[in-house]
């Protein structure tokens, strides 16, 4: 029996809010966090779907508010989950379809939302152990690549997605829909170009960095040699020469035929599972 199965339901200790009205307060605080500015303010996002709610909630994450639809009333894991909301202190509402269609901007929406507490990692002072593997990605700005790169990171068994300068918010609901839950599972991290390179010469790592010119074939680096820090450059422009400059290593995927790169999302695949594959084979040596 899970945590889950164990718990009363909110229910019979008559805490959960009915809302039908789309002028309600709290929808319309729930809703602004389709803006990054609010979201950055009340630090908080919102995460869509029943089964991605009940793992963030095993995983840890603070939930401040659980939403459902009138229709999963009375559903066994919607009232533990209610349950474990309340009993963490958060708010459960219940509303009506039209609501949850509004508050998600979708026409079927997921018959639940909940908004939980954002959280980033500390990078400075983050030392890397021998087995780790992290994906740093330069300005990306396309929400769709960040939350791929982050489902990606999470199935290659990465350590962290590490956001260098002004990167797409990986709390925005585009982003959050686009890990399909890995945004739990992954430490994030965030950092300015110098705090990035400071913390990249003192981690014990080495910086792969990946470049269209790239001088090396990033079959033939060693990822063994010591952790690694995957570094992708931007969509549109590539690294920029002082983030080039500051790798180890700098790496091309060698192509063919007529495309000139890779999306950065495939690019990133690549090169974590490459990483992550010659360090699984360390250890099954
Ligand atoms: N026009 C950009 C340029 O000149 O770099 C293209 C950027 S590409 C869409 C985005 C990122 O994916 C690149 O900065 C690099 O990190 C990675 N990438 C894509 N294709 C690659 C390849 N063939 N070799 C190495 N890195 C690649």
């Amino acid at each position: 029996m899970t945590e889950f199965e164990r718990r009363p339901t909110a229910r019979k200790v008559g805490q959960v809010k009915e809302v039908t009205s789309l002028s309600n307060p709290i929808i319309k605080d729930i809703k602004g966090l389709m803006n990054k500015k609010d979201r950055e303010e009340s630090g908080t996002f919102m995460a869509e779907g029943l089964k991605l709610v009940i793992d963030a909630i095993e995983l840890g994450w603070e939930i401040r508010t659980l939403v459902y639809a009138k229709a999963a009333k009375g559903k066994p894991l919607v009232e533990q989950v209610a349950a474990k909301t309340v009993a963490r202190g958060g708010l459960v509402l219940e509303v009506s379809e039209k609501v949850l269609s509004s508050v998600t901007r979708r026409d079927n929406p997921q018959m639940v939302v909940g908004i939980f507490e954002q959280r980033w990692q500390r990078l400075d002072g983050l030392a890397l152990a021998a087995d780790q593997t992290f994906v740093a990605l330069d300005r990306v700005r396309d929400p769709g690549n960040l939350g791929t790169i982050i489902r990606t990171a999470d199935a290659a068994g990465a350590s962290g997605v590490v956001l260098v300068g002004d990167c797409t918010d990986p709390f925005s609901i585009e982003t959050v829909r686009a890990t399909m839950g890995s945004v739990f599972a992954v430490p994030l991290y965030r950092a300015s170009v110098s705090e990035f390179l400071a913390w990249s010469r003192a981690s014990g790592g080495q910086v792969v960095a990946t470049h269209l010119a790239g001088a090396v074939d990033y079959r033939t680096i060693n990822y063994k040699a010591k952790p690694t820090i995957l570094l992708m450059g931007n969509e549109q422009s590539g690294l920029p020469d002082e983030l080039a400059r500051a790798a180890d290593r700098l790496a091309r995927i060698p192509q063919q035929g007529r495309a000139d790169s890779l999306n950065l999302a495939i690019a990133s695949a690549v090169m974590l599972f490459e990483a992550r594959r010659h360090l699984l084979s360390l250890e099954a040596k």
